[in-house]
């Protein structure tokens, strides 16, 4: 029997916020995204595995995790 499994992930632009970045000094702001990542079966997806928000710097790419809170805080429209 065949059973063909992976992972699937999949991204959402968020917009912008008002953040610089980390990585380069770039004043920004920097694009926000909710990545998920989930479990597949037979190319379907079956469970959920990990969700995120996620910073990235348009200058030179670095990707940097973000607390829901912070994001809200910061002006984002995330929900709950
Ligand atoms: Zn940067």
């Amino acid at each position: 029997m065949l059973v063909i499994f992976g992972l699937s992930h999949k991204e959402r632009p968020l917009g912008l916020i008002a953040l610089g970045c980390p990585a380069c000094g770039h004043p920004g702001p920097l694009s926000l995204v909710h990545r998920r990542t989930r479990f597949t079966l037979f190319f379907v997806p079956v469970l959920p595995l990990r969700s995120r928000l996620e910073t990235r710097c348009p200058n030179c790419g670095t990707a940097r995790a973000i607390a829901r809170d912070e994001a809200r805080r910061l002006g984002a429209d995330v929900r709950s």
